[in-house]
Formats: structure tokens, C-alpha cells, sequence
């Protein structure tokens, strides 16, 4: 049969919120069915289809009682993304490849005061609705703009903008609304980032990946329409508690392992795991956030530098090629992070970091059992090939013996998550 184009993106739609459904379905189903679960998840993923409904997804949201929307993506985001930056008339310039430096609590505070802050938050908006239509862009309908939102408090603040607690008029879905400087982005040469972080992440689907719904822009902004995560990064909890236990870490480290799973089967490597990558979203499941240093690589392996320094591998430091292992190294420098406050290579300056990340084995304070050391130590093989990989990693007696069987349960129980 043939499709109108129409006919055949709709039907598109409809195959993506289906297969959203029925995943959400069958998590429900794996876990027993619980109805605060399928409540949460619904909120999360929200389904309202216009139109030409299938019947069997149809089923699935009336047996849910789902309301919401879905959201959609744009069709073409290379053309958008070159009209964005068209400012830019060095676009063939290199990526901007240094590592970012560990953002400490401190330095957070000072990205805090920069221009997303010294501007009122309504007047910003509205000033940047106000100036004249980008001519370039007026052949892009946006699904969204700010007249479809009502922007509420501001979450918090990152080097490029801010991000606020945001409501879609028609429907009420709460969300995240992450606010761009366009001339920040350009300045800094992020362009890149930007457009890989939105390329991947509303690719995937996963309950530890946070979900990027929709975005759109204006003059002076982008805007990324995020899911709403309450409880922050999860490195302003570490920093509060100094350390997690072993129990926390481990049910913590699983979900970003499961995540990573799932990023690795989709051919993309995340390249930039750490605590500030990592916020804590509804009933405190953690969701990895930050994809501005992943890639979609299918085959090939990479040479771009990347990540922040601490959780560079041997590889990188080394200018070698390297695969998806990398990953694995930075969930055993997390892992470390977790249980003992500090990233294992760490040094008075950059020069002893790099040393340690390629000569020198991590060193355990007394009270890290030994099954979680044996873990650490085979994530952070220095020879890429003999890293565990993540299947074996979750069978590792650490992780199987916090939490597997009843221990789940109990560990849910203590720390949240949606698994
Ligand atoms: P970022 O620019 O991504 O570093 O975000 C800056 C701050 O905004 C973070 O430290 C979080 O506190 C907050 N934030 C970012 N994304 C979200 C989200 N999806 N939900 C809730 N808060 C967020």
C-alpha cells in the first residue's frame, strides 16, 4: 500500500508513541502491574494522538486513562540548526574539543550569575518575542513557541542559559524548559554539542535517559523541552552526603548502567559520565542528562577528544582510538565517586591526573568491601578489551548481591527509582 507523505508521518507518529506504549506497558506488566507505577509513567510519557488513532494504541491509553501530548520532532533538524548558527561564517571551524574542567559547587555559582540571571526571566522572554522575525526561519512552522507555554520558576542555571519549570497550555504537561543563549552557544563554539545532544537524546527512550521532548527557538534562545526532573543533580546530593553507601550506590549504579546498556545497543557513546551528567527525576529514578559530548557511532572508531578530565580514560589521554569502552570507564570512575567522595585520579593539576590516569591503580580507604574493589578495578582496566563488559557487569556478585532478588525491593523502597 502506498501512503500520502501526509498519511505516511502520521502513521510514523503513531508507530513511535505505539512502541513507547507498549514498552511502558510491558514495564508495568514485568513489574506486576502496580498502579502508582503506570501512574508515574504516564506522566511521564503522556500520549494524546490527534487524529487517525490506532486502535490498539487507543486500547492501551484508554485502559491507562493517559491524557497529554506528544510531542513532535522537527522534521529536519540540519536545516534548522544551519539557520540557527548562520551567524557563524567559520561553521567549518574545529569542534571544540578541550576537556571540560570538573564543575565544582563554586564554579556552579558563578555560572549562576551569568546573563540567564542579570535578566529577569519575563522580560527576557518577552524581549526576545518582541524583536523581529528571523526572515530566515519563517518558513519553519514551530510545533511550540513561548505563546504555547507558561514558563513558571527557574530550576537552575548552567553556562549557557537556564532552565525552568515549564507548562504546556493546552494540555498542562509539565515540563523542563531550557533557555539558550544563542550568542553564548556561538561564542563558545557548542554549536556542535547542541545539535548532537538534540539529535540523540529525543532519539532515545529509556527510563534512566532523560527525555528530551520538543524544542524550538527564536532570535536570540533556544529552547529545549525537557523532561521535569524535582530532585536536581545528583552531584548536589553527593556533595551533601560526602558519600552514598554501598546500597545506594549500587542501585544507583545500576541505573546508569542499564542506561548506558541501552545507549551502546542504539550505537551511541555517551563519552561524558559524572555525577553533574546525572539528574534526579520522579520518584528519584536517576536519569543521565548531559549528551553534548555523545556520538551516533555505528562503526567507526573515534579519535575526538572529549569529557571532563577526572573521567577521561587511558585511551583518550593517550590521543588513541577508542570504542564504546570508554563507558565503561567512566561508570567505574562513578562507581569510585559514589563510594568514596572523590574520582580516583584526582590531583593537585591536570599533569598528575593524566599521569595517574595511565600509570596508577586507585586507592581504596578500608572501609570499600572487596567485591565493589574487584568491580572498580575490572572497570578501570587500562586496556580497553578487558574492561567487563556491561552484561558482566551487571552479573558481577556486587551488583547481583545488593541488588538482586528481595533486595530490589528494599532497595526501591529506600531509594526510589523506576525500574
Ligand atoms: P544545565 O544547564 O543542564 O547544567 O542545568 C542547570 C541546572 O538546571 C541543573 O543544575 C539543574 O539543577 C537544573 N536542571 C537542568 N535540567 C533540569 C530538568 N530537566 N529538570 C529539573 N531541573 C533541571
Amino acid at each position: 500500500m502506498v501512503h500520502s507523505p501526509k498519511a505516511t508521518k502520521s502513521l510514523a507518529v503513531a508507530h513511535d508513541v505505539l512502541d513507547e506504549a507498549i514498552g511502558v506497558v510491558q514495564e508495568c506488566m514485568a513489574r506486576g502491574g502496580g498502579a502508582d507505577i503506570s501512574a508515574a509513567l504516564s506522566q511521564q510519557i503522556n500520549i494524546k494522538l490527534k487524529g487517525d488513532c490506532p486502535t490498539a494504541l487507543r486500547a492501551v491509553i484508554d485502559r491507562h486513562s493517559w491524557t497529554g501530548v506528544q510531542f513532535k520532532v522537527s522534521p529536519n533538524l540540519n536545516a534548522l540548526l544551519e539557520d540557527l548558527f548562520k551567524a557563524r561564517n567559520d561553521s567549518g571551524a574545529k569542534e571544540n574539543t578541550p576537556p571540560n574542567k570538573r564543575r565544582r559547587s563554586d564554579e556552579k555559582d558563578k555560572a549562576d550569575t551569568g546573563g540567564a540571571k542579570s535578566t529577569p526571566l519575563d522580560t527576557s522572554m518577552r524581549s526576545a518575542k518582541e524583536t523581529p522575525e528571523d526572515m530566515a526561519l519563517v518558513t519553519e512552522i514551530p510545533w511550540f513557541s513561548l505563546d504555547d507555554i507558561d514558563v513558571g520558576k527557574r530550576l537552575g542555571a548552567g553556562k549557557f542559559g537556564a532552565v525552568y519549570v515549564a507548562r504546556e497550555r493546552r494540555t498542562g504537561f509539565i515540563f523542563a524548559l531550557k533557555v539558550l543563549d544563542k550568542a553564548q552557544l556561538i561564542k563558545h563554539r557548542v554549536e556542535h554539542q547542541l545539535r548532537r545532544e538534540i539529535e540523540i537524546q529525543s532519539h532515545c527512550r529509556h527510563v534512566n535517559i532523560l527525555r528530551l521532548y520538543s524544542f524550538f527557538h527564536d532570535e536570540k534562545r533556544v529552547y529545549l523541552m525537557l523532561e521535569m526532573a524535582p530532585g536536581g543533580e545528583l552531584y548536589g546530593l553527593l556533595q551533601s552526603r560526602g558519600v552514598f553507601s554501598e546500597a545506594r550506590s549500587a542501585w544507583y549504579f545500576k541505573q546508569m548502567v542499564e542506561a548506558i546498556q541501552y545507549c551502546h545497543t542504539k550505537h551511541i557513546i555517551h563519552r561524558d559520565i559524572k555525577p553533574e551528567n546525572i539528574l534526579i527525576g520522579l520518584q528519584d529514578t536517576l536519569k543521565i542528562a548531559d549528551f553534548g559530548w555523545a556520538v551516533h557511532a555505528p562503526s567507526s572508531r573515534r579519535e575526538t577528544f572529549c569529557g571532563t578530565l577526572d573521567y577521561l580514560p587511558p585511551e583518550m589521554v593517550q590521543s588513541k582510538k577508542y570504542r564504546s569502552h570508554v563507558d565503561i570507564w567512566g561508570l567505574g570512575v562513578l562507581l569510585y565517586e559514589f563510594l568514596v567522595g572523590k574520582p580516583p585520579f584526582e590531583d593537585t593539576d591536570e599533569k598528575g591526573t593524566y599521569r595517574k590516569i595511565k600509570n596508577s591503580t586507585p586507592d581504596f580507604p578500608p572501609q570499600i568491601t572487596t567485591e565493589a574493589k574487584d568491580l572498580i578495578n575490572r572497570l578501570l582496566n587500562k586496556n580497553p578489551d578487558k574492561r567487563l563488559t556491561l552484561a558482566d557487569v551487571l552479573a558481577h556478585p556486587w551488583v547481583a548481591l545488593n541488588c538482586g532478588g528481595a533486595n530490589a525491593q528494599r532497595l526501591q523502597r529506600h531509594y526510589g527509582g523506576i525500574v
